[in-house]
């Protein structure tokens, strides 16, 4: 999908926008407890156009002065999307920070729509005019808190559009992705997988963005390990940013099968491992858990299982995420890591006979009985699965609301131990049959 950032200085109403582009469509698939939500990083969808959009306003440095911080925001966007939105503030006319941000806008070759907010009617429309100087030609009047303009605005932003979509790999090729927060050693992990001499392709013929992916081969299985540029260049200000690190993971969850979700066993488990994870689990990937810097830890023949207990109190919604212990410094235990990735991949993919998962169902009603909420029963009548990555199921009954959170877990579960489904999400939706 084609990626919109919107950029401009504080308080121009960037997140009014943004709010309204997207709607209260987040995508969640499912609640997941204990995950906080940042909303720098949406889908949105414009009558015909599908894009994803980038709020920079949520790139914080912290007590940085304003100007590194909207240079920082200014970059997000020139480095993250396919055309930026500018927006300025229709009812202060140009002033010097919006100035700045043009001039780091001219130097990039982004399409850049000038957006000028707070045109909340129609008599104020005369004032746009002066942002002509910005050099960014017409300005598009909007109103964030009017919900005006939009339309126009983002037509015109669909025009810029890339033509060419991702490359396309073939099926059986697993598309990996790294992530955590800064300094887990998601760069290092890559760079010992990769080994340099087994780097065979980069930059792919087609790739529209900067994302540079890497074939490779493991025991006869194909990997593309995406977006391994944005991992490898380093050095700018806003990269150590929680927002920004959450912001790359999204971009490159969405274009894998298979996401690792890297921790570090030096430092532990801290809240922001969650939430990274927490996106990976929501966007319905397969999942590999990697404890990295496992050279540090001083061991004793009860410190992985220990560990691995510690892992699974903290990540409880990746309960199915098979874990691997590695030293990406040491490039120790690295080969135990692509068994694990094979099997998600494939559980992840897999398809199951409606006969059987009928008899699984059966079975499991039968040994914990469906719920009842005022002396009604939930009755299921019938289950198939509708989708692959990840394995989607839906199961008809006499009352959808009578499936209540923990009984779909408990069939989650059956379901799961049945066919072997480690190392993917699986989903269940309830539907009333008719
Ligand atoms: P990234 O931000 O997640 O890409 O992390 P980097 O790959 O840049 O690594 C951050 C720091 O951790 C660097 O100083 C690495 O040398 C160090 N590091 C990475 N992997 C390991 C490891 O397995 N063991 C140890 N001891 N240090 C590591």
């Amino acid at each position: 999908k084609p990626i919109i950032a919107i950029v401009g200085k504080p308080n121009v109403g960037k997140s009014t926008i943004f709010n309204r582009i997207i709607g209260e469509r987040v995508s969640i698939v499912e609640d997941t407890p204990g995950i906080t939500r940042d909303r720098i990083y949406s889908s949105g969808e414009w009558l015909t156009h599908d894009f994803n959009l980038i709020d920079t306003g949520g790139i914080d440095l912290g007590d940085e002065p304003f100007q590194k911080q909207i240079r920082a925001q200014a970059e997000v966007a020139i480095d993250e999307s396919d055309v930026i939105i500018f927006m300025v503030n229709g009812r202060e006319g140009v002033t010097q920070a919006d100035e700045m941000v043009a001039r780091i806008l001219y130097k990039s070759n982004k399409p850049v729509v000038l957006a000028v907010n707070k045109i909340d009617n129609p008599e104020m429309r005369s004032d746009i005019y002066d942002f002509y100087s910005l050099g960014f030609g017409e300005p598009f009047p909007i109103s964030g808190s009017h919900g005006l303009g939009l339309g126009d605005l983002l037509d015109e932003a669909a025009k810029h559009f890339p033509t060419n979509e991702d490359p396309d790999y073939d099926d059986e090729t697993i598309r990996l992705s790294l992530i955590g927060r800064p300094n887990v050693g998601k760069s290092s992990l890559i760079n010992a997988i990769l080994g340099e001499e087994r780097v065979i392709v980069s930059p792919i013929a087609g790739t529209t963005r900067d994302a540079i992916d890497t074939l490779y081969t493991v025991d006869d299985q194909e990997y593309v390990l995406i977006d391994t540029a944005g991992m490898r260049k380093k050095g700018k200000v806003y990269e150590s940013t929680e927002k920004y690190s959450v912001l790359r993971a999204l971009k490159a969850i969405e274009r894998s099968n298979v996401v690792l979700v890297v921790i570090d066993a030096e430092e532990g488990i801290i809240e922001q491992d969650k939430k990274v994870a927490g996106y990976a689990h929501e966007a319905g990937k397969a999942i590999v858990i990697v404890v990295n810097k496992w050279d540090t830890v001083e061991k004793d023949s009860k410190t992985m299982k220990k560990f691995e207990e510690k892992v699974r109190d903290n990540f409880q919604f990746l309960d199915y995420a098979p874990i691997a212990f590695v030293s990406a410094l040491e490039k120790s235990r690295l080969k135990t890591l692509f068994p694990l990735i094979q099997m998600a991949d494939e559980n992840h993919r897999k398809r199951v006979q409606s006969s059987t998962l009928n008899e699984v169902i059966t079975d499991a009603v039968a040994m914990n009985p469906t719920p009842t909420d005022n002396g009604r029963r939930l009755n299921i009548f019938y289950a198939t699965q509708v989708a692959i990555q990840p394995p989607t199921f839906v199961v008809f009954v006499n009352d959808a609301e009578l499936m209540h959170f923990s009984y779909k877990r408990f069939l989650e579960n059956r379901i799961r131990d049945a066919f072997g489904f480690e190392g993917t999400p699986v989903h269940l939706i309830s539907r009333k049959r008719n």
